[in-house]
């Protein structure tokens, strides 16, 4: 099982930002700004390569519950940087879907 998964089992403890039947906030370990958390869909997804016409919705509920908390941790103005690696050219270490949102601070070049 993926850590990422195991996280969702609570094997692995988080500091979760938000939970539904569907998606897991969360975040980072090893944050790369101020505010940086990551949004996972629970049904595992090794990454963009395995994207599914039918969990479209998924998708794109991640982008909403991502967006809106960026919106809770008061980013709504100051803005913000949504990234999904994929693959080792893009640095992915994880191999399960994730929405990396960060910001909190000015953000410089790619993250
Ligand atoms: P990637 O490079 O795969 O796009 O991002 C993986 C992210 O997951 C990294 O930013 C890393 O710090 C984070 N991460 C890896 N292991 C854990 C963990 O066990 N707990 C949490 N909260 N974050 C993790
Ligand atoms: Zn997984």
């Amino acid at each position: 099982m993926c850590i990422f998964c195991k996280i969702i089992n609570k094997e692995i403890p988080a500091q979760v930002v938000y939970e539904d039947d569907d998606l897991l906030s969360f975040k980072d370990i090893s944050p790369k700004a101020k505010n940086h958390v990551l949004v996972i869909p629970k049904k595992h997804i090794s990454s963009l390569n395995s994207l599914q016409n039918e969990d479209v919705s998924l998708y794109g509920k991640m982008l909403v519950v991502g967006a809106n908390i960026a919106k809770s941790l008061e980013m709504e103005n100051s803005g913000y940087r949504f990234i999904i690696n994929c693959g080792s050219d893009a640095g992915m270490e994880v191999d399960h879907l994730h929405l990396h949102i960060l910001g909190g601070e000015k953000l410089s070049g790619l993250n």
